[in-house]
């Protein structure tokens, strides 16, 4: 197994770009050839990976790539758009609104790394529902769930030819979910609905490439995480008190565990019917993971 990162062919004209090890802004992207040109699904982090993203398309596959979908407005799945200055930027609307005021984290949140001359772009198509790319018989459809799951400007592409679902950050394969910017009743609902889709192939956002089957270890912890809210909030806990008294169970060992306290966050904001104050679930995250900076090796 390398440890870097790869284009995986998953069908024909279709790849993912698999970044290892999935944690902290390191995230996967999508890449799907038509007659019309390349579409990326997502860019990444930094300058230096998403130059090495467009290397690896260029030596494997050869031409520019006309479009980017972004999943949501997350930095990790934006940041290099700058890099394609001519690409059309597709996006549901709220990401268009996000990126427009993003919200800065303090910098002792995580252990510094070089974002280079990588910055995200403004959508120049946005969309409320879906649109469709290359109609015809391999048509790449982009839709919005209809709620709030991960962000509230998810989207996922969906290849019903080659039945490849990219989901960004609606699953992680073996990182923790991460709920604090999104909905954890509405991210269980969507689930379903990627589920009913039938794909025979997962890209997700984090980790690797998998089939339906990463949809349920997404499904259990989300759920695991609004039963934890629910005891906090009869018991009038915070949600670090709460994640710090918490027995993560079967998910302890999974990497990123400090965004339990992120998502006792949501989840308690979401019960209690208030905002998140999101400079404080981010440095509660920073406190539970023993008041040092939070890995990040992008
Ligand atoms: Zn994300």
């Amino acid at each position: 197994m390398t440890n870097q990162p790869m284009l995986q062919q998953l069908a024909k004209d279709v790849w993912a770009y698999i970044q290892p090890d999935g944690g902290w802004m390191i995230n996967n992207m999508g890449l799907i050839a038509r007659p019309d040109g390349l579409t990326s699904v997502d860019v990444t982090s930094t300058e230096r990976r998403t130059r090495d993203y467009l290397d690896a398309v260029d030596r494997t596959v050869g031409g520019r790539v006309h479009r980017v979908v972004l999943t949501h407005a997350h930095p990790d799945h934006c940041n290099g758009a700058s890099l394609l200055p001519e690409a059309e930027i597709i996006a549901h609307r709220s990401v268009a609104d996000e990126l427009r005021a993003p919200h800065a984290l303090a910098p002792h949140i995580f252990t510094p790394f070089t974002q280079g001359a990588a910055e995200p772009r403004l959508p120049t198509i946005v969309f409320d529902d879906s649109l469709t790319i290359a109609p015809g018989d391999r048509p790449i459809k982009v839709r919005h769930p209809g709620m709030t799951a991960h962000t509230s400007g998810d989207a996922f592409v969906w290849l019903p030819t080659e039945r490849v679902l990219f989901t960004g950050d609606l699953v992680f394969n073996g990182g923790t979910p991460f709920a604090l910017s999104g909905s954890l009743r509405g991210w269980m609902h969507v689930l379903d609905e990627l589920a009913a889709l039938d794909p025979l192939t997962v890209v997700p956002g984090h980790g690797p490439v998998g089939g339906p089957e990463l949809f349920e270890p997404v499904h259990s912890y989300l759920s695991f995480v609004i039963e934890a809210a629910a005891d906090a909030n009869e018991r009038g806990l915070s949600p670090l008190e709460a994640a710090r008294g918490l027995d993560l169970g079967p998910f302890a060992n999974w990497p990123e565990r400090e965004r339990i306290v992120g998502n006792l966050h949501r989840a308690l904001a979401e019960l209690r019917g208030t905002e998140v104050d999101m400079p404080s679930a981010w440095q509660d995250m920073y406190e539970y993971n023993d008041g040092a900076s939070l890995d990040c090796h992008a």
